[in-house]
């Protein structure tokens, strides 16, 4: 199942955000791709503050997942600064069920990753209007994405 929004302003992807934040569930991955400056990490910050993380959400620069409190544990994980893709990651450690993953730049690591997903897609198409587009996939993405279009 595939959706497609567009937004107008930062705060229509923040709201977008909040709304997917408020439906995760521990174990859920969700990745983020797009160009620098489509609002991957905008995007993020909007989605664990629904989580109820009440730190400021920065992206990683050394570490390459950096561990929130939230209603769940929520992991941030940049890719970009992988230098080395091939890198074991370990991700189950992430995607066990005990928290939240989400992942920017998953092409970097996309072996690594578990098929079933709820993959989105930001595009820059102006000063302050984006494409987000949505892709799930396994069932429970798709309950998920069925669930973020009515919310
Ligand atoms: P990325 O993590 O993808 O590199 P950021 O989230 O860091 O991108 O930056 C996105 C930038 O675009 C922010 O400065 C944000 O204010 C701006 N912006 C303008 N319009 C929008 C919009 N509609 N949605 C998201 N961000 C927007
Ligand atoms: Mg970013």
């Amino acid at each position: 199942m595939k959706l497609t929004w567009k937004t107008k302003a930062e705060k229509e992807t923040r709201s977008l955000a909040a709304r997917l934040g408020s439906l995760l569930h521990p174990g859920d991955i969700v990745t983020l791709s797009g160009d620098l400056g489509a609002g991957k990490t905008t995007f993020t910050k909007a989605l664990a503050a629904a989580l109820g993380v009440t730190r400021t959400v920065n992206s990683p620069t050394f570490t390459i997942i950096k561990e929130y409190e939230g209603r769940c544990p929520f992991y941030h994980m940049d890719a970009y600064r992988l230098d080395d893709s091939m890198e074991e990651l370990g991700l189950e450690e992430y995607t066990d069920g005990e928290g939240v993953l989400v992942i920017e730049w998953p092409e970097m690591i996309e072996d690594q990753l578990p098929e079933d997903r709820l993959s989105l897609h930001l595009a820059y198409t102006g000063e302050t209007t984006r494409e987000i587009y949505a892709e799930a996939a396994g069932r429970r993405y798709e309950a998920l994405l069925e669930e973020w279009k009515k919310a």
